[in-house]
């Protein structure tokens, strides 16, 4: 089949590669000029299905509320709160029932387990070289932090996530850079989870991608989808070589968001497919509403900074280690390769492009808090994404409900952990293939209203 895959962020490059290998004659566009240059950019790299969980849980309306003034709050809402957020942020709330958290943590948490052994098989058989480390280590300050873990400590064991109860001389077992000034109560260690650089997989997998004939259209915004019987159309706004390419060339102006993202000038095209893949994150409601779709999807923005590690002599691996969670402030901290990164904060509202100090005060402190001095803050990389959530948290995969459009997005906060599980079941669905776990739980039906 002629397949288009709108996006290349992770989940698009994943999911690119998968049709691939399954003999498809793959394009895919993207209106930026590489792979993960938006919300895969500079994440976490997390990857521990047994966290991979709705942010519709009980209890959860509460503690946002409760955290609402505090100075290191992991959750923030703008005071400037559009409509949609509003709308939105009435479904999640309705999706906090213990019922609905269940049902929906369950179905992440299989997908998650299956994603990760679908990216280690697929690291292996391709031999990407990237930057990743095993081991994942809950810092819990307090009792009570560990009191607070209690629940998610029983969804672990149901699980049969492999974890231990640390005390604080063990954390500082696996993690010997753990400052002694800061108290740890204890920690909860993962030794089968993992961090890896995001940004740099999808990278090494689209060129294995590409290898089996995949086409990347960068610079190509995909403007509108004309569906019906097939093919189905997409209509892009490509640079002049890759125009003179495509087919249909039709008249109307360039958007101004692609003009934004690229001043070079761009010419509108039409190319007919067999099946188009939205995987456009945030984005993909503007494809989708014209044709009839809308799907409650909001921006939860978070930051992160990268800085390099300062070079100990003899003490090359010096800082963290691996991965690690400070439980209380929900901020990670991730060892990649010669670098640190410190990720966090979930904000509501406001922009992509305004910073909160406050969110960044609060990544600063947790690294100074655990490795002091363990990084060239001068040279750090701020970065800001919007993580695209919906309501209740499972991803959409699967077919749309519109004749050859099909649909891989939603991931929100786990959408590293949960790209490479979510392009087999979408390439399965796809190919009319059984899936490899039960898909339950992830068509676009449970968002209607
Ligand atoms: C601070 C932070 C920390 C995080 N930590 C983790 C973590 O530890 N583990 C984890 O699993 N997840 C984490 N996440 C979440 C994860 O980063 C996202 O779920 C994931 O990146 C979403 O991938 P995506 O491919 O759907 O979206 P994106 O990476 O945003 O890709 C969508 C792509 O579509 C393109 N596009 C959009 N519209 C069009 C169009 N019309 N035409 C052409 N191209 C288009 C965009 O340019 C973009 O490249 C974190 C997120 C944040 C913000």
């Amino acid at each position: 089949m002629k397949v288009a895959v709108i996006g290349a962020g992770i989940i698009g490059v994943t999911t690119a590669y998968e049709l691939a290998s399954d003999g498809h004659e793959v394009t895919v566009f993207e209106r930026r000029g590489s792979v993960a240059a938006e919300t895969s950019f500079a994440n976490a790299g997390v990857i521990a299905p047994g966290y991979v969980t709705p942010w519709a849980a009980p209890g959860m309306p509460a503690k946002v509320l409760r955290h609402l003034l505090s100075r290191h709050a992991p959750v923030r809402i703008h005071p400037n709160l559009h409509a949609g957020d509003i709308a939105w942020m009435w479904r999640w709330w309705r999706a906090c029932q213990l019922h609905s958290y269940q049902t929906n943590r369950l179905r992440m948490q299989r997908l998650a387990v299956f994603s990760r052994e679908r990216l280690h098989r697929v690291t292996r058989e391709l031999k990407l070289d990237y930057e990743r480390r095993d081991g994942y280590l809950v810092l819990l300050r307090s009792a009570k932090d560990l009191a607070l873990a209690q629940p998610g400590l029983a969804s672990l064991a149901e699980l049969s996530t492999r974890f231990e109860m640390f005390d604080a001389a063990q954390c500082r077992t696996v993690e010997p850079d753990l400052s002694p000034e800061t108290e740890l109560h204890g920690g909860i260690y993962l030794p089968d989870d993992e961090v890896g650089n995001c940004r740099q997989f999808a990278a090494l997998l689209r060129a294995e991608a590409q290898r089996l004939g995949v086409r990347f259209r960068f610079h190509t915004q995909v403007q509108k989808i004309i569906a019906g019987p097939a093919p189905q159309l997409v209509h892009v706004y490509a640079p002049p070589e890759e125009a003179s390419v495509l087919l249909n060339v039709s008249a109307e102006s360039a958007p101004q968001d692609a003009q934004d993202t690229q001043p070079m000038e761009l010419h509108p095209v039409t190319e007919g497919f067999d099946a188009l893949v939205v995987c456009a994150a945030l984005a993909s409601n503007a494809l989708l509403r014209p044709l009839g779709l809308k799907l409650p999807m909001q921006a939860v923005y978070g930051y992160s900074i990268t800085a390099p590690l300062r070079q100990h002599e003899g003490h090359p691996d010096h800082g963290p280690r691996a991965g690690l969670m400070d439980e209380r402030y929900k901020v990670a901290i991730s060892r990649l390769g010669a670098r640190v990164r410190v990720a966090g904060s979930a904000e509501i509202g406001g922009t992509l492009d305004r910073h909160d100090p406050r969110a960044l005060a609060t990544l600063y402190k947790v690294l100074h808090d655990w490795f002091p001095g363990s990084a060239r803050l001068g040279q750090a990389q701020v970065w800001k994404g919007a993580r695209p959530m919906l309501p209740d948290g499972p991803p959409v995969l699967g077919a749309s409900g519109i004749a050859g459009v099909w649909l891989n997005l939603g991931h929100g906060s786990s959408g590293w952990a949960l790209s490479c599980g979510s392009a087999r079941l979408l390439a399965d669905a796809l190919a009319g293939r059984p899936p490899v776990v039960d898909a339950e739980g992830f068509g676009v039906e449970r968002l209607r209203e």
